[in-house]
């Protein structure tokens, strides 16, 4: 099947016997064994339950990868990657990730010792300068956040070598953009709570591995731990992706049109988004079917940026994205305060710059929201 019929039909209720079009929300918390010794294959929630399982494999058919698992978030999801290190590990980052993610990995850091570093993900020589005997895997978000920088997925392969783990948060694009495993990494990260929900009402983290050995010891943790996605959690993202597909051609069409309107705005001095001619777009057309809905622009003052933020009428501001709601957020204030100012300002993450999320509202709705905010 085609990705967008894998959207529509591929979460799998394997104890269907009604015919039931909707998988259920198996709302159960333990399961009754048949006899002694025998299971239904069902026995206790934390350690699995059928509506998340549903979910679970049509992620992993979405983005062609073994095994998928499901998480109550994305920040669970990749905190249950750090079952995979060892105290002493090394990891390369791209240098723009999510903040919560480089929250997670500095308290890692502190409480057992993972070495990380954060490199340039345009420069894959860079990565391989920086391995170490014990560097175990690459994590890399691209686009990144906020900045909207491309990642060569298979340069990094290439440069880091078939050993090394190639972690990738394809959080931004989806597989309807971009399938990861298919360019050589190994792991898919997900926040579910962004384009695969899609409509702003649930967390869900996702994870997508290439291989059944690499599951299990994921699945250690959901059981160990209970960070599985709950029943109903599970029946909203199987909802979601129902449309996915449809979701993310209206609102990439959407980030176009809003990345060349705010290019050509006086107020505006530098758009990111990687459907804009740039270095960038050819790397995104190599490896990618789109440019994904998000975008990152600066403005020429602290105060357009305020001011923005104030005038917004209809685009709601508010942090996440990948919703049907248009969002704009400060990512200063908001996504990346955690991370050192003087990272930030090195980044280009300043008091100018907004990131915008584009919704499934009417294109000109939005355009004249923008237009009036800007003033
Ligand atoms: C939101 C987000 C996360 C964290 O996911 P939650 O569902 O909020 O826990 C991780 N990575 C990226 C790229 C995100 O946008």
């Amino acid at each position: 099947m085609k990705l967008a019929s894998i959207c529509v039909h591929g979460a799998k209720d394997k104890n269907n016997r009604t015919g039931a079009l909707a998988v259920p929300i198996y709302q159960s918390a333990t399961f009754a064994h048949p006899g002694v010794g025998r299971s239904t294959g069902y026995d206790y929630a934390r350690v699995q339950n059928p509506t998340r399982e549903a979910l679970e494999g049509q992620i992993a058919a979405l983005e062609g990868g073994a095994e998928g698992l499901a998480f109550c978030s994305g920040m669970a999801a990749i905190d249950a990657l750090m079952e995979l290190f060892e105290p002493g590990d090394h990891l390369l980052c791209n240098d723009d990730l999510y903040g919560g993610t480089v929250r997670l990995l500095a308290a890692q850091a502190r409480r057992s010792g993972l070495a990380v570093d954060y490199l340039d993900g345009r420069d894959p020589q860079a990565f391989q300068k920086a391995l170490r005997p014990k560097t175990k895997a690459v994590f890399i978000e691209t686009p990144s956040n906020p900045m909207m920088k491309i990642t060569d997925i298979r340069a990094i392969r290439a440069a880091v070598g078939p050993e090394v783990m190639l972690i990738v948060d394809n959080t931004f694009l989806t597989p309807c953009c971009q399938r990861p495993l298919e360019l050589g990494a190994d792991l898919v990260v997900h926040s579910g709570t962004k384009y695969l929900g899609g409509h702003n009402d649930t967390l869900a983290g996702l994870i997508v591995v290439s291989d059944h050995e690499l599951a299990e010891r994921l699945r250690f943790v959901t059981k160990t731990v209970g960070s599985g996605l709950s029943p109903f959690d599970s029946f909203l993202i199987i909802r979601g992706l129902k449309t996915l597909q449809i979701r993310m051609e209206k609102s990439q069409r959407s980030a176009q049109a809003a990345a060349e309107f705010l290019q050509g705005h006086p107020k505006v001095v530098k758009v990111r988004y990687p459907g804009l001619p740039s270095l960038d777009r050819e790397i995104s057309l190599s490896q990618a079917s789109g440019f994904g809905s998000m975008l990152a622009f600066e403005v020429d003052s602290e105060e357009t940026a305020k001011a923005v933020l104030e005038r917004v009428e209809m685009i709601l501001y508010a942090e996440s994205l990948g919703g049907a709601e248009t969002l704009i957020t400060y990512p200063l204030l908001q996504t990346h305060s955690d991370v050192p100012e003087a990272i930030r300002e090195s980044l280009g993450i300043n008091d100018r710059l907004l990131r915008l999320s584009l919704g499934l509202e009417d294109l000109d709705d939005i355009l004249a929201d923008l237009a009036q905010a800007l003033g």
